[in-house]
C-alpha cells in the first residue's frame, strides 16, 4: 500500500517535471547549448568559406564592385548572446532587408490590419520588381517585401515631409541594430540615378490610389533605406529583436509591439526570399529576409536569429552562401520551427 503510494507520488512528480520542462522549452527558457551553437557557426563558416558560386548583383552598379569573398556568420540568441565567424563586421548595403523594418514601422503606426488591407500579405509568385504582379492583382502590391509594397510602405510612414519620413525610417532601423548604422553614399548615388523601374512602380501604384505620399519622393526615401550599411553582426542583432518578441536583447529597448512580431514573421515566411520563398521555407522552415547586397536575416521565433553576409547571389537575388550557411546551422542545431 505504502509502496504503491510512493510509486504514484514518483509518477506524479515525473509528470510535473515533464510538463514544467516542456512548457519552459516552449517558451525558449531552456538555453540552447552554447558550445553547440558556437561550433555550428564555426562549421558553417568553414564549410562554405571557399564556395564561390553565385554572382554579385550588378543592376545597381556599385554592388558589382563589392568584394565577393566577404563572408560573415553571426548568431544572436534571444537573450543577447553572440556567436560569430568570419567577416562579421564587414558591411554591405541592407537593400531589401530594410523592407522588414519599414513594414514594422507602418504596423507600429497604423496596425496590422492596415498593412494587410493597404499593401497585402501574400506572395506574388513573381520577381521582386514585377510590374505585371501589380496589374494581375488589380493594383495591390501583394506584400511589403516586393519593391511595390516596400515603396508603398515607405509612403505610408507618417511624417510631416519626406525628410522627416527618412529620419523616422533610419531611426527605426538604428533602434533594431542598437547602433547608428552607416549610410552608403556610393550605393545610394548609383541606385538613385538608375531607379526608373521603381519610379514606374510607384507611379502605377499612385494611379491606383494606393500611395500614402508623393510616389517619386517615396521612391527616393525607399532608395535611401536600401542604402543603409549593415554587417552580419547587425543583421543578427536586428533579427534577435524579432526572436525576442520585439525587444532588442542588447539595448533592452522595445522596438516593435509584441503583437506585430508574428505578423511580420508570417510575411517573411511567405515572401522573404522573393519568388523562391517557398523553396526556402521548405528547406529551412524559418522566416527570413534577403537583400541583393548579399545579406540574409533569419529568425527562429522565440530563440535566436542568424545574420549572414556574402554578396554573390543566385538567380532569384538571394545570397548563395548565406542560404547554405543558415540552413546548415538550422539543421545542425535542430532549429526548424516546423520540427519542434
Ligand atoms: N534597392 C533594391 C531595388 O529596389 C532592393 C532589391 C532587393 O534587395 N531585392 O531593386
Amino acid at each position: 500500500m505504502l509502496s504503491q503510494m510512493r510509486r504514484s507520488l514518483l509518477r506524479l512528480s515525473v509528470l510535473i517535471f515533464m510538463v514544467a520542462f516542456t512548457s519552459a522549452f516552449a517558451r525558449g527558457l531552456v538555453a540552447l547549448d552554447e558550445a553547440k551553437i558556437a561550433q555550428a557557426v564555426q562549421e558553417a563558416y568553414a564549410k562554405f568559406k571557399d564556395d564561390d558560386s553565385g554572382k554579385n548583383a550588378d543592376y545597381i552598379k556599385a554592388l558589382a564592385k563589392v568584394d565577393p569573398k566577404l563572408f560573415g556568420v553571426t548568431v544572436v540568441t534571444r537573450d543577447g548572446k553572440v556567436f560569430e565567424a568570419g567577416d562579421t563586421k564587414a558591411e554591405v548595403s541592407i537593400q531589401s532587408i530594410s523592407k522588414v523594418f519599414t513594414a514594422a514601422l507602418v504596423m507600429q503606426q497604423h496596425g496590422a490590419k492596415f498593412l494587410q488591407r493597404k499593401i497585402g500579405a501574400n506572395a506574388t509568385g513573381l520577381p521582386f520588381n514585377s510590374i505585371i504582379a501589380i496589374e494581375l492583382h488589380h493594383g495591390s502590391a501583394s506584400n511589403p517585401f516586393v519593391n511595390a509594397g516596400a515603396i508603398q510602405a515607405t509612403s505610408w510612414v507618417t511624417a510631416k515631409d519626406s525628410k522627416a519620413r527618412w529620419a523616422k525610417i533610419k531611426a527605426n532601423m538604428d533602434a533594431f541594430a542598437g547602433r547608428k548604422l552607416p549610410f552608403n553614399e556610393e550605393v545610394y548615388v548609383s541606385e538613385v540615378n538608375d531607379n526608373k523601374r521603381n519610379q514606374a512602380i510607384a507611379k502605377l501604384l499612385d494611379a491606383y490610389g494606393r500611395m500614402g505620399s508623393d510616389p517619386l519622393e517615396a521612391t527616393t526615401v525607399y532608395t535611401k533605406q536600401c542604402s543603409v550599411n549593415v554587417s552580419a553582426h547587425d543583421l543578427g542583432v536586428m533579427g534577435a529583436c524579432l526572436a525576442n518578441h520585439g525587444v532588442n536583447p542588447l539595448t533592452g529597448k522595445r522596438v516593435l509591439e509584441k503583437a506585430y512580431v508574428p505578423k511580420l514573421l508570417a510575411v517573411m515566411a511567405t515572401a522573404g526570399l522573393y519568388d523562391n520563398a517557398g523553396d526556402w521555407l521548405y528547406a529551412s522552415g524559418a522566416p527570413a529576409k534577403s537583400g541583393v547586397g548579399g545579406g540574409l536575416l533569419t529568425v527562429i521565433p522565440g530563440k535566436l536569429a542568424i545574420g549572414v553576409v556574402s554578396p554573390p547571389l543566385d538567380k532569384y537575388g538571394n545570397s548563395v552562401r548565406a542560404q547554405k550557411a543558415t540552413i546548415y546551422i538550422i539543421e545542425k542545431l535542430g532549429l526548424n520551427p516546423f520540427a519542434q
